[in-house]
């Protein structure tokens, strides 16, 4: 399996420990590599609180390794302000090196402003790696958003 594919799949598993515990947020893992080893990992735990690329970098204790790392994350980092504050601006102040995920986010609050964020600072950003497993993942969630934007 290709690195990229084993990191996600680690952060799909990530994910799914807050089943039943964010709905209606999605599931989101998070996995963070530095020079092939994984340095950090945090998931979404609950409605409300800190959103998995918070979690994931919260438990990294040297936040200077973070500079060039790979961040894994099955749904696009959140661009707006929510009940947090914008996953993408905290990526961007790390000025981690990648960002590989799963897939868009459909909620029309961020919907691509994630990604275009996080290009605009000059972060590399691949999408699509599991989509199918992250769809799948968050079936209910897509599903919903969906439905919300064919009425909007
Ligand atoms: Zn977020």
């Amino acid at each position: 399996m290709h690195p990229d594919k084993q990191y996600m799949h680690r952060a799909l598993q990530l994910a799914r420990l807050g089943q039943g515990k964010v709905s209606p947020n999605p599931m989101v893992g998070c996995v963070i590599v530095k020079d092939g080893v994984i340095i950090g990992e945090g998931w979404h735990q609950k409605y409300g609180e800190a959103h998995a690329e918070k979690n994931a970098i919260d438990s990294i204790s040297d936040k200077n390794l973070l500079k060039g790392s790979i961040v894994y994350v099955n749904l696009e980092p959140c661009s707006h302000y929510g009940k947090t504050p914008p996953c993408s601006d905290l990526l961007i102040t790390h000025q981690v090196g990648c960002v590989v995920v799963s897939n868009k986010d459909p909620n029309p609050l961020v919907d691509g402003g994630g990604i275009k964020k996080l290009r605009e600072a000059g972060i590399e950003v691949i999408v699509g790696v599991l989509q199918e497993e992250g769809e799948l993942l968050n079936k209910d969630f897509f599903y919903q958003m969906n439905k919300k934007r064919i009425e909007v």
